[in-house]
């Protein structure tokens, strides 16, 4: 049995409808539960509880200090390469988009990374589109095993796999996976996801499960807000990291909470999340799992974080960049447009899609972030909000 089943059999339309239905003294009786229930998470959410939501970040706040305690941990994504075998219309990396594209070589992964260690950042998140071709799983293997003595905390965001796939990356030292199932409404993804193995809806669903069974020691989920009804997505991301928890219990279970941002090929959101609905969301997730991290990126402007960190986050990312070679440019001279599999000499001036003049490289980025500051300057905000900035929470050691 896997998520799927458990997954199939929800009543998540009728808790949706029971969410924008919850009136005020529903609301006041889930909120006084230790533990909640699907349909408890169903009134958090709901509009009702907007009116809720001042006593709700108090709580929330409050029980993820005593989790957690004062400290906020740091991480930076690092982009290995923008190719993709995978059309899905919401994203800039789609096959079809015309962008320019670079996969790094492991060498310009580490030069990539010594910078983002020079910035202080101890714990990375490895990016890649899915390109079986150009984003093998040795190539995968090479990176992290290279990397590996300098990063304690390594993450891949990449194509899923099979557990026997991942076991290698394990073994190089790659201690977390993440991966969101950007919408869990099945009509809305089969339409979302024209090309590729990403159309198959349940063998992504089934990914974490498969990272936790190779040995990932820490896994993330996760929507893409602005594909579906965020409510939808919210109660089907409740039910997935209740599965995990359940299921996966030795694994430490995060959650993100991405919504979606302006990229190449110009997809417009279908659906909309306000930022006061936003703050209601990770409040919600907090009161319903008190030990589940919650992630928040730089798709954020920096004064919505400043605001929503105190919520409940628990992890940030801070000086991102969404294109390879961002960081420092590495991979600049190899840049390229792919068609079919095949790397094709640049015309000039071939994409509008450019990177403008002030990034380091010119390959195109995954989407644009809103959030600017360097991790300096996170840094200070988190420290001045009343925390520890944490760029190093584990270290290989401990698991010997
Ligand atoms: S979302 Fe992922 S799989 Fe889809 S096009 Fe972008 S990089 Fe490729």
């Amino acid at each position: 049995m896997s998520f799927v089943s458990e997954f199939n059999s929800l009543p998540l339309e009728s808790l949706v409808k029971r969410s924008l239905a919850a009136n005020p003294d529903s609301i006041r009786d889930s909120l006084v539960k230790s533990k909640l229930s699907l349909a408890d998470f169903a009134h958090l959410i709901s509009p009702a509880a907007g009116g809720f939501l001042e006593h709700m970040g108090r709580r929330s706040h409050a029980m993820t200090q005593q989790r957690f305690g004062k400290v906020i941990r740091l991480f930076a994504p690092l982009y290995l390469s923008n190719e993709c075998v995978n059309n899905c219309k919401y994203c800039g990396f789609s096959r079809d988009n015309p962008i320019l594209r670079v996969t790094l070589s492991v060498e310009e992964v580490l030069r990539e990374a010594r910078s983002l260690a020079a910035e202080g950042f101890r714990s990375i998140l490895l990016v890649a589109g899915e390109h079986p071709k150009f984003v093998s799983n040795n190539y995968l293997r090479d990176c992290v095993a290279a990397l590996r003595a300098g990063w304690p905390g390594i993450s891949l965001e990449v194509g899923p796999m099979e557990a026997g796939e991942y076991r290698p990356l394990t073994a190089a030292g790659a201690d977390g996976l993440v991966v969101y199932q950007e919408t869990y409404d099945r009509a809305i993804y089969d339409d979302l996801h024209t090309a590729g193995p990403k159309k198959n809806f349940d063998w992504r669903l089934e990914t974490p499960e498969r990272g936790y069974a190779a040995g990932f020691r820490r896994i993330g989920i996760g929507a893409l807000y602005g594909l579906a009804d965020w409510r939808y997505e919210a109660l089907s991301v409740a039910a997935h990291a209740d599965y995990l928890l359940r299921n996966c219990w030795k694994a430490q279970i995060t959650i993100s909470l991405p919504r979606l941002r302006p990229c190449a090929g110009e997809f417009q959101p279908l659906t909309h999340m306000t930022d006061r609905e936003l703050a209601q969301l990770i409040c919600a997730f907090r009161l319903m799992f008190p030990d589940v991290g919650l992630v928040l990126s730089t798709r954020e402007t920096a004064k919505l974080r400043d605001g929503l960190i105190p919520l409940g986050i628990t992890l940030i990312s801070a000086g991102s960049h969404t294109e390879p070679g961002g960081y420092t440019g590495a991979g600049k001279e190899k840049i390229h447009h792919t068609e079919r599999g095949k790397i094709v000499e640049l015309a000039a001036g071939a994409s509008e899609w450019a990177a403008t003049p002030e990034n380091a490289t010119n390959a195109t980025g995954q989407f644009q972030i809103a959030d600017e500051r360097s991790a300096e300057e996170v840094a200070t905000l988190i420290r001045r909000l009343g925390y520890e900035p944490v760029w190093k929470d584990w270290d290989a050691a401990l698991t010997a």
